[in-house]
């Protein structure tokens, strides 16, 4: 052989480990990033918990282990709980308490296991929620380790600044100025951060993130650097950060040929052709595209209030209500409903949706994934938040984006039919809707621009690879 294909052969392949937290909207970041990494030559070997992968739909794990270039080797971990997960345990308490003792072990049997099947893992990239890993990687296996936060830099900073006891829990003043963020009232904090009580454990692992982020090689975030220059600058100062998002697929954001298997996992049977072929027939701009993502659900009297602004708005709607929240959606609802003004699905392909052109705008829950799916494909948003970072999320996504409305709730929280109808006129036939539109597409320009090749996202995670490559040769 000559020397230069010996050479060749020898040329070691980094091997990351992407450890991913077992929800939809923690994995489907994370599972986009690993193909920009394959795309880059490094081998992937993505991990969630046993009972995770059991509730995908088998079609995801097949698509995610088939043998085209994006190939991602899929391997579990245990959280305790293998048959059922998180539902199958007492409460999130419990079962975060034993995810942290049985996880780490099996990550660990894990690692040593690759490494007997000539398969050594190079570096763990870990979910900020389970920064654990990084006791694994660092101090028993002694490679390198990168936190990967799923949330907004604003939000990972409200966090931190809590974590450091830097912002005093619980909330004393009306407003609260943190490095990097607009001033922010008290009510436009994380929900956790007045009702912590309430989730004890979701708090927990949320202030924790922050834990071991000195043992950190990279911190990598799924936002991108023209959205949040000013705390992605501020978070720089002291943490090895890279923006690398926002992780939705580049087929998507150039529209090209679209394919359900593009994305990530889903946990839900999707009826794609009835939603696709429901949408082709409305024209451009008249659909409101209305969902609150895969956790939350609404209460039974918000969503009669939400039945009533949309059919009294008298737009066409598209409507997601999951199984589990169907029996809440009223009677007279679902017995006036015409199906081709109002269509209400299980669940449907977002991305599909918020691509097409005959949706003029997204009523959401403002969980980070939809936000940024939303900025990607520069459509107008109504911020309809429930809890946790959502929050936050309206309040950059109307106040300092300007890409859209949010609604009023009253003094009991609810949000009335009124200001429903009434964001949906303003977004869909306003002046003012015109002006957010615009914001939108501006905002829609520089996500694509980022993650195009030399923009800044795909710069950090050139920069990532190379910077790995030297430290595992
Ligand atoms: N999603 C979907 N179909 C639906 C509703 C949501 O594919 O009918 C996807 C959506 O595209 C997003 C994810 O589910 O990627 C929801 O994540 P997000 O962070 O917005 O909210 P969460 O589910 O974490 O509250």
């Amino acid at each position: 052989k000559s020397l230069k294909k010996m050479g060749e052969e020898s040329k070691h392949v980094a091997h990351c480990l992407v450890l991913a937290y077992p929800a939809q909207g923690h994995i489907n970041p994370m599972i986009e990033f690993s193909k920009r990494l394959i795309q880059r030559g490094l081998k992937i070997t993505l991990v969630s918990t046993v009972s995770f992968w059991n509730t995908t739909t088998p079609h995801t794990l097949k698509s995610l282990s088939s043998s085209d270039p994006q190939n991602i080797q899929v391997e579990s971990i245990s959280d305790g709980y293998d048959n059922g997960g998180l539902a199958a345990a007492e409460s999130l308490e419990i079962y975060k308490e034993t995810f942290w003792k049985v996880g780490p072990r099996t990550l660990s049997n894990l690692i040593q296991k690759l490494a007997s099947n000539n398969n050594p893992v190079d570096c763990v990239i870990c979910d900020g929620f389970l920064y654990w890993a990084l006791d694994v990687a660092k101090d028993e296996f002694g490679i390198l380790g990168a936190l990967f936060f799923t949330q907004p830099c604003a939000v990972n900073n409200i966090y931190f600044h809590v974590y450091k006891k830097w912002l005093e829990l619980p909330l004393s003043e009306s407003e609260y100025l943190i490095p990097g963020l607009p001033k922010l009232a008290a009510s436009e904090l994380p929900s956790f951060l007045y009702d912590y009580g309430s989730y004890p454990g979701y708090f927990d692992i949320i202030r924790n993130q922050f834990c071991n982020i000195h043992k950190a090689d990279w911190v990598l975030a799924n936002t991108f650097y023209e959205l949040e220059s000013q705390v992605v600058n501020w978070l720089k100062e002291i943490w090895p950060l890279k923006t690398i998002g926002p992780c939705v697929p580049s087929m998507y954001l150039d529209k090209r040929l679209l394919h359900d298997n593009d994305y990530g996992v889903s946990i839900y049977d999707q009826n794609i052709d009835s939603c696709i072929k429901w949408l082709n027939d409305k024209t451009k701009g008249s659909v409101v595209y209305v969902s609150f993502g895969s956790m939350a659900g609404l209460t039974e009297k918000q969503t009669e209030e939400l039945a009533f602004g949309l059919k009294e708005s008298d737009c066409y709607f598209l409507w997601v209500v999951r199984d589990c929240d169907h029996a809440k959606i009223p009677k007279w609802f679902l017995e006036t409903n015409d199906s081709e003004k109002g269509l209400v699905v299980t669940w449907c392909p977002q991305l599909l949706v918020l691509t097409h052109d005959a949706v003029g705008c997204f009523l959401t829950h403002c969980g980070w994934n939809s936000t940024l799916e939303a900025i990607c494909f520069g459509v107008p948003t109504i911020a309809m938040p429930l809890w946790t970072d959502q929050i936050t999320n309206a309040k950059h996504i109307k106040d300092v984006w300007k890409m859209g409305v949010r609604v009023d709730a009253d003094e009991k929280g609810l949000v009335r039919r009124e200001s429903i109808g009434n964001c949906i006129k303003e977004i869909l036939e306003s002046e003012k809707g015109n002006e957010i539109k615009n914001n939108a597409l501006k905002w829609r320009n520089l996500a694509k621009d980022s993650v195009d090749e030399g923009g800044s996202s795909d710069q950090n995670i050139t920069e990532f690879v190379a910077k790995l490559a030297q430290l595992c040769s």
